[in-house]
């Protein structure tokens, strides 16, 4: 659909409240393309009051929800330090584990205490930041 506004050059009827749009006054016009019989082309045009087409769209728009933004909603609203932070500990978290994974494969008793510890202690280091993730209450080191 094409969309323009200009200064009415003749009379026209607004198709929102049906009063005129008079000449020499701001005109919309939108222009569009229908199929008729046949695949013929044949083009419409309508002319309104911009405020009238305006309401028209707004009133619309409000008929559907908005979409939102695509992707994963952010969960969390932390400052860019607290991000960081948070981050930092999510790293540390998964790098104990897959130290961890190595200490379980050499049976490395010593080192899995230590690191089964650091992990476990790591969600009291992060509940400031956001809070423990849910994911970490089912993972079973
Ligand atoms: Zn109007």
């Amino acid at each position: 659909m094409d969309v323009w506004v200009t200064y009415s050059k003749r009379k026209s009827l607004c198709p929102y409240c049906n009063s005129y749009v008079t000449a020499g006054n701001p005109v919309l016009i939108t222009q569009q393309y229908n199929k008729g019989p046949g695949g013929k082309r044949f083009r419409s045009r309508k002319y309104w009051h911009p405020n009238c087409w305006l309401d028209n769209a707004m009133y619309k728009l409000s008929q559907n929800t908005y979409p939102g933004r695509p992707g994963r909603p952010r969960m969390l609203q932390l400052s860019p330090e607290d991000s960081a932070k948070r981050l930092a500990i999510l790293r540390k978290r998964a790098r104990c584990i897959q130290r961890l994974k190595i200490a379980i494969k050499n049976g490395s008793v010593d080192t899995i205490i230590r690191l089964s510890e650091a992990i476990e202690n790591t969600k009291e280091e992060i509940k400031p930041y956001g809070g423990v993730p849910k994911s970490w209450e089912r993972l079973k080191s």
